[in-house]
């Protein structure tokens, strides 16, 4: 079996000290969309999932640097609503910072983006990558297109970088188990780390639990750990 690497771009809340003045809103509203903006818990997920596995995690929120986004705004479809590879709206569409200076852009990227980004190439190379999300079951206001299904389990993968048999493996796996699946929907795509194979797992927020004895957490991690992985 290929080895597996985890992606977990989007667990953190951390906003570094220095960040702090280039926000419009207190502290407490950003925390606050820090929290709202998390894949909460998807690196506890991982862990538990896949106990010996690479696990590649921002060191900070993605309302600081987002290392899921294109770094080039003119690519990156979420910057027309302030929420490309710097954020400067929040998840309802609302300002909460300054735009960034070129200064502060090249800064905060040279910190947390391209170091991300050179670690999780490193670590992609000949191996099985999982891109791993959670997304709310509501849709939110950032959204270009509030119109795809919302499933508890959204597969997310792209021609030649995810072979057919291991998303129609997934597809059972999960199906199995009890979980509605979806394809490409609503978020659709993975990121191109230079992976073997590589698959996105959005997973819908009310289907998470809480970490512990709770059933529905115990429900995932089982599930996930016992994935096919022969990507
Ligand atoms: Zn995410």
């Amino acid at each position: 079996m290929t080895k597996l690497v985890v992606h977990v771009p989007h667990a953190s809340i951390a906003i570094p000290d220095d960040i702090w003045p280039e926000f419009l809103i207190d502290p407490e509203r950003a925390n606050h969309e820090a929290m709202v903006s998390a894949d909460l818990y998807t690196d506890l997920i991982a862990r538990e999932a896949w106990p010996n596995v690479e696990i590649i995690e921002a060191q900070v929120s993605r309302i600081v640097v987002d290392v899921e986004r294109y770094e080039d705004d003119a690519l990156e479809e979420m910057s027309m609503v302030g929420r490309g590879v710097i954020y400067t709206h929040d998840h309802m569409q609302e300002r909460i910072r300054k735009d960034p200076s070129f200064e502060t852009r090249v800064d905060l990227l040279a910190r947390y983006y391209t170091p991300h980004w050179s670690k999780l190439r490193a670590a992609a190379i000949g191996v099985t990558l999982i891109d791993l999300h959670t997304y709310p079951a509501e849709v939110w206001p950032i959204e270009s297109d509030a119109s795809g299904l919302r499933p508890e389990i959204d597969l997310g993968f792209t021609d030649g970088l995810t072979p057919k048999a291991w998303v129609l493996a997934l597809t059972q796996h999960f199906s199995d188990a009890g979980y509605e699946v979806g394809h490409n929907t609503p978020y659709a795509g993975v990121i191109d780390a230079g992976a073997r194979a590589a698959v996105m797992i959005e997973i819908r927020r009310d289907i998470v639990g809480v970490p512990g004895d709770c059933d529905k957490w115990q429900r995932l991690i089982r599930v996930l750990n016992a994935l096919p992985l022969n990507g």
